[in-house]
């Protein structure tokens, strides 16, 4: 009899050095936002990701926000959104009063589409409303087809906005996801491949922009002694003392990747045989962090459906999730236009009936793996045993 101990479906992973760098922060009083942890992570995510400058942030989605400020995206704006993703993708397009503009998947990568893209671009321009920005979601670590994608958004002069909050550690012809766009997005929140328990980082190789960026991020103070404000500004900066623990994360984030992309591995070795299980697709010429191992279950007569298995694996306290619910199927973005990949088929909508996630924490145990793979093994057996 197995332990029934949860198995987190991406729990945070520490690396043992975090606490050095929160002593130093403490000895040396640096407690104060901003500080020489702030600075050094900056410079070595830049150095990571291959661009000029990186500002540290309070959060991904405040990223977003001053990535979308910086392309002064306002009130009545189009900003055009990948749908398949997590809510905070699109929210900062709110933020502005801008309106976004869904985006569906294709298959190849699950990310946005670029037929879908161009036919939205030329309907668009069209009617002389073109969209401020693009952003670009790479799912669960998988690069978008992001020469398809750039060559269109270039082909109208639109910026694009890499959200590589699910990506970092992640390739696209050799080049770190995020670094390719105008702007690129990381996320520090405690369930991404590494944590500093909340935080983001706004890249480019804009380094103006980013300048622009932290003066932004810091209540958009001008230089003067008295506090003089001419512009609306945020208080978004990343704290000293997480940006230690983010320091330390990043000197073991290559076998964090390397550790997910085994799991996912272990999965599919185990599982792959299925014939009704479908991993998710690797693009040739990329490489994916594997951040979290995601697989569709065909709908089939006398078959299990989605929601029993996923009721299987929590039965078992085993925290799997539905794939990201489309953001154009949100109540909260009831109304807003969306282009799906073609006229057949609405791949996000598909992925979303029939897809899953798996637990991929880079701490997660064979034993563990194991508990996941027979409870799906099982599950799948009690239904239709020709199936396996
Ligand atoms: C986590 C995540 C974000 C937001 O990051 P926070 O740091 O939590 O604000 C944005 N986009 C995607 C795709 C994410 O997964």
């Amino acid at each position: 009899m197995t332990t029934n101990n949860r198995i987190f479906l991406s729990p945070p992973h520490m690396s043992g050095r975090e606490q050095y760098y929160i002593n130093e922060a403490f000895e040396t009083n640096w407690i104060a936002p901003l500080g020489p942890n702030v600075d050094a992570f900056e410079q070595e995510i830049a150095d990571y990701s291959g661009v000029r400058d990186a500002a540290a942030l309070s959060s991904g989605t405040a990223a977003l926000h001053i990535a979308l400020q910086l392309l002064e995206v306002g009130k009545g704006d189009l900003v055009f959104c990948s749908t398949l993703t997590f809510v905070a993708s699109a929210n900062p397009i709110c933020y502005l009063n801008a309106e976004p503009v869904f985006i569906d998947s294709e298959p190849d990568t699950w990310n946005m589409s670029p037929s879908a893209l161009q036919r939205a671009l030329e309907e668009a321009n069209r009617i002389g409303k073109l969209p401020k920005a693009v952003i670009v979601v790479h799912l669960y670590g998988q690069s978008a087809k992001m020469n398809e994608l750039l060559s269109l958004c270039n082909q109208y002069d639109i910026p694009l906005i890499e959200d590589a909050a699910e990506s970092l550690g992640s390739t696209y012809q050799g080049q770190p996801s995020g670094s390719l766009g105008k702007f690129g997005i990381f996320s520090f929140n405690g369930n991404k491949i590494i944590t500093t328990s909340g935080g983001g980082m706004l890249i480019s190789n804009d380094e103006e922009a980013l300048r622009k960026a932290r003066f932004l991020a810091t209540q958009a103070r001008d230089p003067a002694p008295h506090y003089q404000h001419s512009i609306m500004g945020y208080n978004y900066r990343l704290s000293n003392l997480l940006a230690g623990v983010g320091r330390a994360q990043l000197q073991v984030l290559d076998e964090r990747v390397e550790s997910r992309r085994a799991i996912f591995d272990r999965y599919k070795v185990a599982l792959g045989g299925i014939d009704r299980l479908h991993f998710m697709p690797e693009l040739a010429g990329t490489k994916s962090n594997r951040w979290l191992t995601a697989l569709t279950v065909d709908e089939e007569e006398n078959g299990i459906k989605l929601p029993e298995l996923l009721k299987a694996l929590a039965d078992q306290n085993i925290e799997a999730r539905p794939v990201w619910k489309p953001l154009h199927m949100q109540p909260l973005f009831a109304g807003s236009l969306f282009y799906s990949h073609n006229d057949e088929s609405c791949v996000s909508e598909q992925l979303f009936q029939t897809g899953l996630c798996l637990p991929s924490g880079s701490s997660m145990s064979l034993g563990e793996q194991q508990r996941v793979i027979t409870c799906i093994e099982e599950s799948l057996m009690t239904v239709s045993p020709q199936s396996r």
